[in-house]
C-alpha cells in the first residue's frame, strides 16, 4: 500500500513538472516581480522601488523592467549610484526606447537613478542627507542612514534578482576621466572568466584587473563587488567625465550594454569584443590629506613617470602646501579638474599597464 501511494505521489509530481515545462515552452518567459512592479512575459514596465522612511527621510529608486518574451538571463544595469554622473543615466533612458520585449530573451532590470537625492541636488560623491558615498556602504542596512537603506534595497531587489550586473559610472562632476572598466577578481575561476568576457564585450579598451576589493560580505562596500561576492558576474564601467552629457560617452555606454546583451544571448548577433584590451594590473588612487585648492599639472589619459609631479595643493590663502607625485609610471585614469580639494577625497588615479 505504502509503496503504491509513493508511486502515485511521484507520478503526480512528475506530471506537474512536465506540465510546467510545457507551459514555459509555450508561454515563454516567466512573470518577473521586483518590489511591487509585476511584469508579464513580453512586457515592459517602469515604476519606483520605495526606500522606507526613517527620521522623516525617505526616497525611491526609478526602475524599468523589460521582461522578454523568451526565457534567458537576467541582466541588471545600474546607473546613478553617483547622481552627478550623467552619461550612464541618459544611456539607460535611450536603451528603454530601443529594446523590444517581444524579441528579447531574458530580462533587463534598468535602475535609472540609484541615488535620486544626490541627482536632484546635483551633489558629487555623496547623498546630501547623510553625506555618505552610496558606493562605499554596500551591502547596506535596512536600519541605517538613507544611503545604507538605498544600498540595502538595491542588494535585495537588484543584486539578488539578477544573474549578471553592470554598475555604470563615469568621472564625477569634478573628475576628468578616460573610459575604463574594472574587472573585479573574486578568485572563483568560472565567475572571473564570465566577468572578464563582460568587460571585454563592453567595448572599452582600458580594463583594470582589480584584485583589491574586499572579500568580506558584510563590508562589500561597492555595488559591483557586492554582486561578485554573491557570485553574480559583474563589471564596473567608467564612461563620461566632468559632469558632461557628451554624445560620445552616452553612445559608448549604450553600445557596451547591447554588446554584453549579445554576449549573454539576450538579443541577436555577436558581441563586439575589444580586439586588443589594454590591461592595467595595478592602480592607485591618490587622496588629498588637506583641504584647499588642487592644481593639476597633467591631463586625463597622459602618461606620468614615477616621482613626476602630477599636481599641487594650495591653502585658501594661496600658499603652496603640498606636492603630489606619481607613485609609479603609468597612465592618468582620472584627475580632479575643478579647484576644490578636501581631506580624504581623491585627487587622481594612476594605472600601470600590464607588460605582455
Ligand atoms: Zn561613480
Amino acid at each position: 500500500m505504502v509503496h503504491s501511494d509513493l508511486r502515485r505521489v511521484l507520478f503526480f509530481l512528475f506530471a506537474v513538472l512536465v506540465i510546467n515545462l510545457f507551459s514555459l515552452a509555450v508561454e515563454g518567459n516567466e512573470r518577473f516581480i521586483i518590489g511591487d512592479i509585476s511584469v508579464e512575459s513580453g512586457e515592459m514596465r517602469s515604476g519606483y522601488l520605495p526606500v522606507p522612511a526613517k527620521n522623516g527621510i525617505e526616497t525611491r529608486i526609478p526602475v524599468t523592467v523589460v521582461n522578454g518574451s523568451k526565457p534567458g538571463k537576467v541582466l541588471a544595469l545600474v546607473a546613478g549610484v553617483h547622481g552627478y554622473e550623467y552619461p550612464p543615466i541618459l544611456s539607460l533612458y535611450r536603451l528603454k526606447d530601443k529594446i523590444d520585449p517581444a524579441t528579447l530573451s531574458g530580462t533587463l532590470i534598468l535602475v535609472h537613478i540609484a541615488n535620486l537625492q544626490s541627482f536632484q541636488k546635483r551633489i558629487i560623491y555623496y547623498n546630501p542627507n547623510d553625506w555618505k558615498n552610496l558606493n562605499r556602504v554596500f551591502p547596506g542596512d535596512p536600519d541605517g542612514t538613507i544611503s545604507q537603506r538605498v544600498a540595502y534595497v538595491l542588494k535585495q531587489e537588484v543584486v539578488d534578482r539578477c544573474d549578471y550586473l553592470i554598475d555604470m559610472h563615469c568621472g564625477d562632476g569634478n573628475e576628468a576621466l578616460i573610459p575604463y572598466t574594472y574587472w573585479m577578481i573574486s578568485g572563483n575561476k568560472k565567475l572571473d572568466e564570465l566577468s572578464k568576457k563582460m568587460a571585454v564585450a563592453f567595448g572599452i579598451k582600458y580594463i583594470i584587473i582589480d584584485q583589491s576589493r574586499t572579500k568580506d560580505l558584510s563590508e562589500s562596500k561597492y555595488l559591483g563587488n557586492t554582486a561578485v561576492l554573491f557570485k553574480k558576474p559583474a563589471i564596473t564601467t567608467e564612461s563620461g567625465y566632468l559632469g558632461k552629457t557628451d554624445e560620445e560617452s552616452i553612445v559608448r555606454n549604450t553600445k557596451g550594454i547591447l554588446s554584453v546583451m549579445r554576449l549573454l544571448k539576450m538579443i541577436e548577433g555577436e558581441p563586439d569584443m575589444v580586439a586588443e584590451p589594454v590591461w592595467i594590473d595595478k592602480y592607485e588612487v591618490i587622496y588629498s590629506d588637506e583641504d584647499g585648492l588642487f592644481y593639476p599639472l597633467t591631463e586625463m589619459g597622459y602618461y606620468v613617470k614615477k616621482g613626476e609631479m602630477v599636481g599641487y595643493l594650495t591653502d585658501y590663502l594661496g600658499n603652496v602646501v603640498r606636492e603630489f607625485r606619481a607613485p609609479f609610471t603609468g597612465i592618468v585614469l582620472y584627475i580632479i579638474d575643478t579647484p576644490p580639494a578636501n581631506k580624504g577625497e581623491p585627487l587622481f588615479e594612476v594605472g600601470s599597464i600590464l607588460d605582455k
